[in-house]
This record gives C-alpha cells, structure tokens and sequence, in this order.
C-alpha cells in the first residue's frame, strides 16, 4: 500500500464551465424523486411507513458511511467478500451510484481537497458541492483506475454496471409489503433525507464548523452533521486522518459508524480496523498555532477574487493621493482597484509575484504535510498515515 500524497504543484485538471454543465435530461429522475413524497397526501400513511421510512434512512446511511466511504473509499477495516459485496449491495439501494464510482471519486476529493482537481470543493460554489457536481456530465463515468484494488472483483464490476437492482428491489419490496404510504413515505422520503444528509458531508462539513487540525483544505468538525449522517460530520478529524476509522476522535464526538463497525468486529464480521494513533491526536492543532494553511488558501483565493486577482500585486497598495483623502476610514474597494489599476507595475512583475507566492504557498503546504508523514511514520506498522487515505 502506497501513501497517495496531495502534489501541490499539480492540483490536478480544472473543470471548465462547459465541462460542468448539468446534464438535465438525466436529472429528470433526481428531481422525480423529490416530488414522489408529495404524492403520500393522497393515500392512507401508517405509523409503520414512518418507522420504514427511519429504519431505511437508518440503515442505509450505515451502508454509506461505513461501506462506500470507510471501507471502499478509504480501507480502514477489513472483510471478507461476501460481507464485502453484501455492504456494496446495501451501499446501492441509497441511490448514489455503484461503490465503485462512489469510492473513486472520493478518492479524488481528498487527493485534491479544495484544489482545481477537487470534484465537489465548496469553492466553486454551494450548489456545486452539494449536488452540481452529481448532475453534471463530467463526472458521470467511473474511472476504473482510481479504484483498481476493489475493480479486481468481478462480482463489483458486475454490481457497478447494475447498481439499479437494489432500489428498485428495495422500492418493490416497500411497495408489497407496507402499500403506498410505504413506498412514497418508507422508500421515496427517506431516499431525498438520505441524498441530501450525504450531501452535506461534501458542502457543509467545508463551511459549518470548527477546525481542530490545520489541515491543507477547509473541512470542519461539526456536531449537527455527524448527527444527520452517523458520525460523517467530524470531517476536520476525517481529513487529518483519512484512513481511521473512526471519525469522533473524542469520547464526545458522536460516532455510531464507529460504534457498529466495532460490533461487527466483535461478531468477526469485519476485522482489523485501523485506529487512529494516540501520539498523532495531539499534533497540527489549530489552537496550538500550527499554521492553517487550508484556511490561509481559502482566505487568499477569495481574497484574490474580490480584488480581481490583484492581491497579488503587494507593492500596488492604494496611496492616498493627498493628506486629505487619507481618513480613519477604508477607500471603498471600488476605488481600490482604480488604485491598483493607475500603478506603473507590469504585467510581468505581477505574475513574477503571483508566481512567487504561489510557490510559498507550494511549499508551507508541502512542509506540512512533509511534517506529518514523517511523524507518522514513526509509529507501529498498524497505525494510520496522517496525510492521504490508504487509496492504491
Ligand atoms: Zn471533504
Ligand atoms: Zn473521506
């Protein structure tokens, strides 16, 4: 198993807005889905199509979070391949795609958290991360080799291609067994809270929050998501170490992903989960001044934008033109950039300087996570890398 370390230098390819553009016609079932609950004022729901609609919400956050993402997406435990291929059955009736496209693509997201080649950042925009990024065309196909240690099963690659199975089986057996309430309520309900309590690990665990560990990106920590999601919320925690198991990293961090997995463990049913060592728990704190270089990026680049990318330009701060103009207050930005824009300052010194301080960037970022791998490496074999997950 090799470390997959983020390469600032090379962020990966950025999409183009054309690129990302929403494929509308596929999204047609998306959106149908939504309004399928509305049709339960029509027929007779029950109190047990509301307990479905928990149990199924329930359950199959459980196949998500501790199958697609722990387990496919980053390894943190072992199983066998029947309960391997029964977890990616249940991870396909939440209707989020096959494990293997899941798992891929999230691989992606922690190689370039917050970068260009990041496939959901909040950086490019709320709805993006939240459900753009699903709908548009660039990422519809699966890349078999972001995920070849688990494409190795045919029994997988024969499920990816079939993913619609589980739902529709799922659906048929709401509809059967516990009527129409069942299905629009059990099934239909429980898949929109599903989909959109998923969501939120990709959108607002990078924006709602506080930061523990200065990671290179800007996940947070935050209680009301690993509420909805099972334990997903401790996405600062996830970050710093991608490859634990475990998400609450204190007693008081809310994590029943966790607390199955460990009885599943106690079943024999899944082994060898990887916890997060002790000695690294404590290191890259925020509160303990490491510097934050995943904020400072996020601070920058916005910083960049408002200012039309002239930030850069640090000998182009605005002079007042005269003692007067100087007041206790701030020019508007307006005047700002008729400032910067009024400067002798090249085209190419400004580029030599946004190339100089993108290279500082470069490097703290490469410093940091050189600091970490060092320091993780010298724990027992068991323990988990602090910088990537255990992708390859
Ligand atoms: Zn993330
Ligand atoms: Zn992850």
């Amino acid at each position: 198993m090799t470390t997959a370390t983020r390469s600032p230098g090379t962020p990966g390819p950025a999409h183009s807005a054309d690129e990302a553009r929403t494929d509308w016609v596929s999204a047609i079932p998306f959106f149908l889905v939504h309004l399928a609950p509305l049709a339960a004022f029509f027929v007779d729901v029950t109190w047990q199509d509301w307990v479905l609609c928990a149990v199924l919400y329930v359950g199959r956050m459980f196949c998500i979070t501790a199958g697609y993402h722990r387990y496919f997406a980053h390894r943190t435990y072992k199983m066998g391949r029947v309960p391997q291929f029964l977890m990616a059955f249940g991870g396909t009736t939440a209707l989020q795609k096959g494990p293997l496209w899941w798992a891929s693509h999230h691989r992606i997201h922690h190689r370039y958290t917050d970068l260009d080649g990041d496939v959901h950042s909040p950086r490019d925009g709320f709805w993006w991360s939240h459900v753009g990024w699903i709908l548009s065309t660039k990422y519809k196909d699966t890349d078999l080799d972001g995920i070849k240690d688990f494409a190795a099963y045919p029994e997988l690659r024969w499920l990816e291609r079939r993913s619609w199975i589980g739902p529709w089986a799922l659906a048929l057996f709401c509809l059967a067994f516990f009527g129409w309430g069942g299905l629009l309520i059990g099934f239909f309900l429980s898949t929109v809270l599903l989909w959109h309590g998923t969501f939120l690990v990709n959108s607002m665990a990078h924006i709602l929050g506080r930061r523990r560990y200065a990671t290179a990106d800007t996940s947070r920590n935050s209680f009301l998501i690993a509420l909805i999601t099972g334990g997903e919320g401790w996405h600062n925690n996830h970050h710093y170490l991608p490859s634990s198991i475990r998400q609450g990293f204190r007693w008081w961090e809310y994590d029943p992903t966790w607390y199955a997995l460990k009885g599943l463990a106690a079943l024999h049913i899944v082994r060898d989960l990887r916890n997060p060592p002790a000695r690294l728990l404590d290191q890259a704190k925020v509160k303990d001044g490491a510097f934050d270089i995943g904020m400072f990026r996020s601070y920058w680049e916005r910083a960049a934008k408002v200012t039309g990318e002239r930030i850069a330009d640090l000998s182009a701060r605005p002079v007042p033109p005269s003692p007067e103009a100087s007041g206790p207050t701030a020019p508007p930005l307006a005047e700002v950039a008729d400032a910067t824009a009024s400067t002798t300052v090249s085209d190419d010194q400004l580029s030599t300087l946004a190339g100089l301080i993108s290279k500082a960037l470069e490097s703290a970022d490469a410093l940091a996570a050189s600091t970490r791998r060092r320091k993780a490496n010298k724990g027992a074999p068991a323990d988990v890398e602090a910088t990537e997950p255990a992708a390859e």
